[in-house]
C-alpha cells in the first residue's frame, strides 16, 4: 500500500522515528503531507510536527508515564471517529509503531469498526541510540542476540521481568522506559549473574539537539541514570557489545570518568 493510495476513511500508523525529522522515512513524510488529520504522541519531535502542512489538523494525544493526557480507549475512539468521518488519518508514533507503542490496541479498535489500517515503519529508539553511540548492537563472537525490553511498570509495582532469561553475556539488551527502573534493572541483572562491569550506554533525547549519551557500567546504572537522565526520555543499552570503541569516543570516556569522580 502506497501513500498515493491514501484513501479517505483509512488510517496509517506511522513511525515518527526518534525525533530528528531527517530520520523519517520518505513514505512517512508523504503520508503526513497527504493526511487530513494527524494524531501524535508526546515523544514525536517538534521538527517532525513542523512537517504537518499548516491546514492539516494536528491533535496531540501525548502520553507520558504518570501524565496520561488521553487514555488509550479515548485515542482509539478518536481515530475511529476521524476515519468514519471520511478523513485520511495519520497516527504518528515515536520510533516504530510495533514496539511498545500500543499499535495492536489501535489496530484492533479500527478493524472492529471496519476501518482499513496500514503501518509505516520507523526507526526505533534502540537502533537510533546505537547509531548515536557509534556501536553495533550485535557483534561477531560477542553478541548474537539483541532484545528489546520494556521496563515500564504500574506506578509503585515491581517490574515483572524474568532476569535469568535476560542475563546472558552474549545478549545485548535495549531497555525502553527504563529510566525510573534503572536501579532495579541493575539489581535484577547482577543478581541473575551478569557481571557488574558489563558495559552500559544511557542515551537521552536521541537524535535531538539536546541528545546526550553516557557510557558507564552496570553496577553504576542506577546512580548514573539518576544523575544524567533526570526528566528526559532515555534508552538504556546493556551488554558487552555496547562498550564504547576506545580511541574514537573521547567524549563518552570523559563523561564516564567525570561521573566516577
Ligand atoms: N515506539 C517507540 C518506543 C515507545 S516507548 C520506539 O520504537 O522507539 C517510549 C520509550 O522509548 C522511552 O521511554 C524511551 O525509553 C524510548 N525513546 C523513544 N524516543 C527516544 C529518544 N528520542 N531518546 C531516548 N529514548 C527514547
Amino acid at each position: 500500500m502506497q501513500p498515493d493510495d491514501f484513501a479517505p476513511g483509512t488510517v496509517w500508523l506511522v513511525g515518527a522515528g526518534p525525533g530528528d525529522p531527517d530520520l523519517l522515512t520518505m513514505k512517512a513524510v508523504r503520508l503526513i503531507q497527504r493526511a487530513d488529520i494527524v494524531f501524535y504522541d508526546a515523544l514525536v519531535g517538534d521538527g517532525v510536527l513542523a512537517l504537518v502542512p499548516p491546514l492539516t489538523e494536528a491533535v496531540g494525544v501525548g502520553k507520558r508515564s504518570g501524565r496520561h493526557s488521553k487514555d488509550q480507549r479515548t485515542i482509539d475512539a478518536m481515530l475511529v471517529e476521524a476515519a468514519a468521518a471520511g478523513k485520511r488519518v495519520v497516527r504518528l508514533k515515536g520510533g516504530d509503531p510495533s514496539l511498545f507503542g500500543r499499535s495492536a490496541e489501535e489496530m484492533a479498535a479500527l478493524r472492529a469498526a471496519g476501518i482499513p489500517v496500514h503501518i509505516c515503519p520507523g526507526i526505533t529508539a534502540a537502533i537510533a541510540a546505537a547509531a548515536s553511540a557509534r556501536i553495533s548492537l550485535s557483534l561477531r563472537d560477542v553478541a548474537r542476540d539483541v532484545r528489546f525490553v520494556t521496563a515500564h511498570s504500574r506506578r509503585g509495582a515491581a517490574l515483572d521481568i524474568d532476569w535469568a532469561a535476560l542475563a546472558s553475556p552474549g545478549t545485548t539488551l535495549a531497555f525502553y522506559m527504563g529510566r525510573d527502573a534503572a536501579f532495579e534493572i541493575a539489581r535484577g541483572l547482577i543478581g541473575a549473574g551478569l557481571s557488574p562491569a558489563t558495559p552500559v550506554q544511557i542515551a537521552c533525547n536521541i537524535s535531538l539537539p539536546d541528545e546526550k549519551i553516557l557510557a558507564t557500567r552496570l553496577d553504576l546504572l542506577g546512580l548514573a541514570t539518576r544523575a544524567f537522565a533526570a526528566d528526559a526520555p532515555a534508552l538504556i543499552l546493556i551488554g558487552e557489545a555496547v562498550a564504547p570503541v576506545t580511541g574514537t569516543e573521547a567524549h563518552a570516556m570523559v563523561q564516564t570518568s567525570a561521573l566516577h569522580g
